[in-house]
């Protein structure tokens, strides 16, 4: 079963320490973000993940994107929509990514991993879905309060074009976050809509993460034109009562996020593997990825890597 990340990693940012990082530095020329990433990297690939991220350390899934996006200003910590949402003049995270891809191809040479692993480590390109890009914006120019509708097709515009960055740069998977689908407070057909506006040109697989309980959404996303549907299962028992009650998948896979990442607590391998059978049971092991929950971001280094380490084991002795 391939194992993969929803996206966030831990930020551990670290003070220049070669000399040429020195030198650099003293030119303004060092990336503290960039050995953010190595470690968020180097930290997937020794724990066994096959499909990583580049951690997305830069900040949190709003401001990464609304610092770039022609439109958007972010204001003390708040993200704001000043004027039209236009595409960017360039792309937001294709150099982060071709990094962490350089870091990948470097750790599984240090690791001596086989070819048969080789080939199933790759990496994600991930956007922030235009809908939650929007509901967590303030809206003070151009669109009016109602007009949010009009302001998501535009974020959609601004996102497909980064997604389309991100495949050619390397990325095997797009996948769109959409935390806010299971809120109640938004337009479905409007999100469904604006997904589509960013998947129907990719030629790489779509993921759609969605967060929270299922219960009302799931007949609704499982319409929307992506590959794989990636929601939480261990933090939210109720979802795999959800999982229960579908009878036609359409086709899709799910990302079966089996570890729980609002907790720093540990679960134990034989906890995850428990889990995971049980999704094992309803969708059959060849319709799942393996990941956690959500993004880590919030975890401790320590406890985020553990948890990996654990899924990745409890992936491996399934029953
Ligand atoms: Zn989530």
């Amino acid at each position: 079963m391939l194992t993969t990340v929803v996206g966030s990693y831990p930020v551990l940012l670290k003070e220049p320490s070669s000399l040429a990082e020195k030198i650099g530095a003293l030119w303004g020329r060092y990336d503290p973000y960039k050995k953010a990433i190595e470690q968020a990297v180097s930290d997937q690939i020794s724990a066994g993940i096959d499909i990583i991220s580049d951690g997305q350390v830069r900040g949190d899934m709003i401001k990464i994107f609304a610092e770039h996006i022609p439109g958007m200003i972010v204001d003390k910590h708040v993200a704001k929509i000043i004027n039209k949402i236009n595409i960017p003049f360039y792309s937001i995270g294709t150099e982060d990514l071709k990094w962490a891809q350089k870091i990948l191809n470097k750790t599984v040479q240090q690791l001596k991993l086989s070819e048969e692993e080789i080939v199933k480590k790759n990496i994600k390109g991930i956007v922030t879905g235009p809908t939650t890009m929007v509901y967590s914006s303030r809206i003070e120019g151009f669109y009016s309060r109602n007009q949010k509708e009009d302001a998501i097709m535009d974020m959609a515009q601004a996102l497909k074009k980064e997604a389309l960055e991100l495949e050619k740069a390397g990325a095997s998977i797009i996948q769109i976050d959409e935390p806010f689908l299971s809120t109640g407070v938004v337009d479905i057909p409007t999100s469904q809509k604006a997904v589509e506006i960013i998947s129907k040109d990719l030629n790489i697989p779509v993921a759609l993460h969605v967060c929270g309980n299922l219960e009302h959404i799931i007949d609704s996303i499982l319409k929307f034109k992506v590959d794989i549907i990636d929601c939480e299962f261990a933090g939210i028992k109720e979802n795999i009562q959800v999982l229960e009650s579908i009878s036609d998948f359409k086709g899709k896979k799910i990302g079966f996020g089996c570890v729980d990442t609002k907790k720093e607590a540990i679960e134990d391998i034989e906890d995850i593997r428990n889990l995971i059978q049980k999704g094992r049971d309803i969708i059959g092991e060849e319709n799942m990825l393996i990941d956690p929950d959500c993004g880590m971001r919030m975890l401790s280094h320590q406890a985020a890597f553990s948890k990996l380490k654990n899924m990745v084991e409890a992936s491996k002795w399934l029953i």
